[in-house]
């Protein structure tokens, strides 16, 4: 799933080769992928793309004339930039934005499931999108004040509610892990439970993580973006593998659709956590 590193280097690449060229037509080949109906795609034909940013994990393609795409990539899905425009036989293709001079802007989604969306709206109205307007404070460039934050979210475990992106968006699955073993934090210690030193590690490493990821993009990813992007991840992924900073065993709790993982000599006092998969099988 991409996180806001992974959106904003995809935005800031796309953008600078893009930003005032002229869209020459636009069409949605997957049949759940387009939100919006009115004004149809055909509306883009003859605009000039004027910025491609970043709302969260959302993509937004401005166009002149007041009208924006907004792309939500989910789990599986890219937009990618190609000087060749895709065969029509390409079935992981869910909206191509044909531009002048042969190239394609393609948001493409891999695996079986279709949950990658786009919406056309008035710029203006983008803000104002269920999905955005939903959306909490941006997790970078200046994340809020974490204890403030999270006081009111009741007994939820941090990487619980760091990861729901109505109270701060921008982080999953992946930056999760890393943000609680920098700031040397239990995975299920309650988010409304900080102290003030607590509280600004946690801030701090959600600054320095998801900036250094995204630092790291820029030093490493040029067009054609590549559909797996190499994440710098340090704990994530990586349970049996030692600590890169203290050297004990990464550990790992896995759930149904994902896992999370941490140091329990940084993060936990030594203990390892109950493993739900594990405890099923030994049953
Ligand atoms: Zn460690």
């Amino acid at each position: 799933m991409p996180e806001l590193p992974e959106v904003e280097i995809t935005a800031r690449r796309i953008d600078a080769a893009l930003r005032g060229a002229t869209i020459e037509s636009a069409m949605a080949p997957g049949i759940n992928a387009l939100k919006t109906f009115d004004p149809p795609l055909d509306a883009l034909a003859g605009r000039a793309i004027t910025a491609v940013r970043r709302r969260g994990k959302h993509l937004v393609v401005d166009a002149s004339g007041d009208l924006s795409l907004l792309i939500h990539l989910m789990s599986a899905g890219r937009l990618q930039l190609y000087d060749r425009r895709a065969s029509i036989k390409d079935r992981t293709s869910r909206l191509l934005v044909r531009i002048e001079g042969d190239r394609e802007l393609r948001l493409r989604e891999f695996g079986t499931k279709q949950r990658a969306w786009v919406k056309l709206l008035a710029t203006d109205a983008v803000e104002q999108d269920d999905a955005i307007a939903a959306l909490g404070p941006e997790a970078w460039p200046e994340p809020p004040e974490m204890q403030q934050l999270l006081a009111g979210q009741g007994a939820r475990p941090l990487h619980a509610v760091l990861r729901d992106q109505h109270v701060i968006t921008g982080i999953g699955r992946s930056w999760v892990d890393e943000i609680l073993w920098t700031a040397r934090l239990s995975p299920f210690k309650r988010g409304d439970d900080l102290d003030a030193r607590e509280a600004t590690a946690l801030r701090e490493a959600i600054v320095t993580r998801l900036g250094g990821a995204i630092e790291h993009y820029e030093g490493v990813l040029q067009l054609p973006l590549p559909d797996k992007l190499p994440l710098p991840l340090e704990v994530h992924r990586r349970q049996g593998e030692p600590c890169p900073r203290c050297g004990a065993t990464i550990e790992a709790v896995h759930y149904e659709d994902y896992v999370l993982c941490y140091c329990p000599q940084d993060q936990t006092g030594g203990r390892v956590l109950k493993d739900r998969r594990l405890s099923r099988l030994l049953k």
